[in-house]
């Protein structure tokens, strides 16, 4: 895991300084969904703060094991309404809402424990029928309902590219999500963020500007 972080690393940084960018500016997110408890120990003892899972049960488990570590964990994935009790009281991220019952179970469940978590709204920029996220139309009104909620801040946007076998063929998607960010944080200030790039694509995500990335295979290896 060392070997593959260290590379991991180096990508985000050349691909940063490539288009005059610092660095620091990304935050890594690893991705350690189907991985145990001991994955995670190891990637926090090379460095690594940031972790993401996908499945609210999974990442309540896991976070029980690893209390003793000072661990930001970031839910990324297919929100299902019922479970966001379980996921809610351990994350300071969630990076995947774009439904309002999504926003409204959210508000309930983080104001009954007085916290306020940081929310990307996922968009749908390919337009892929199997695609989460809200698409290019919808974004203004939906942007709008989300920042009337007291406890969610709206940090940013969040995209999914299609896989591919050449990255340069989505680059086009996170180009786009980093225009419709520009172009929206004009009004609404607080939208800063973009989280974007996976372990296919992340290095074309930070050439457009991605500040979260979130990459699981390249740090942990092949999922069974
Ligand atoms: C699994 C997953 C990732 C990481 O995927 P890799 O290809 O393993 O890097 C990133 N984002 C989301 C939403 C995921 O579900």
């Amino acid at each position: 895991m060392k070997d593959r972080l260290e590379r991991v690393l180096k990508r985000i940084e050349s691909a940063a300084r490539k288009v005059g960018r610092d660095p620091k500016e990304i935050t890594l997110v690893a991705v350690s969904k189907t991985f145990p408890a001991s994955a995670v120990r190891e990637g926090f003892s090379l460095g690594l703060r940031n972790f993401g899972e996908n499945r609210a049960q999974e990442l309540r488990e896991k976070a029980q094991h690893l209390q003793d570590l000072d661990i930001t964990w970031h839910f990324i994935g297919r929100i299902q309404t019922n479970k966001v009790k379980y996921f809610l009281p351990i994350v300071e991220y969630v990076h995947s809402v774009w439904r309002e019952e999504e926003l409204q179970e959210i508000e309930k469940r983080a104001s009954k424990i007085k916290k306020t978590l940081k929310v990307f709204i996922e968009m749908n920029i390919s337009g892929e029928e199997s695609k989460a996220g809200i698409r290019e139309n919808e974004i203004r009104i939906f942007l709008e309902k989300a920042l009337q909620y007291e406890h969610i801040e709206v940090v940013g946007l969040m995209t999914m590219a299609p896989l591919v076998g050449n990255p340069e063929d989505v680059r086009w998607v996170f180009r786009r999500l980093r225009e419709i960010r520009d172009k929206l944080s004009k009004e609404y200030p607080s939208l800063k963020e973009l989280s974007m790039g996976m372990s296919n694509d992340f290095e074309v995500a930070v050439e457009e500007g991605a500040t979260f990335v979130r990459i699981g295979t390249a740090i942990f290896g092949p999922r069974k």
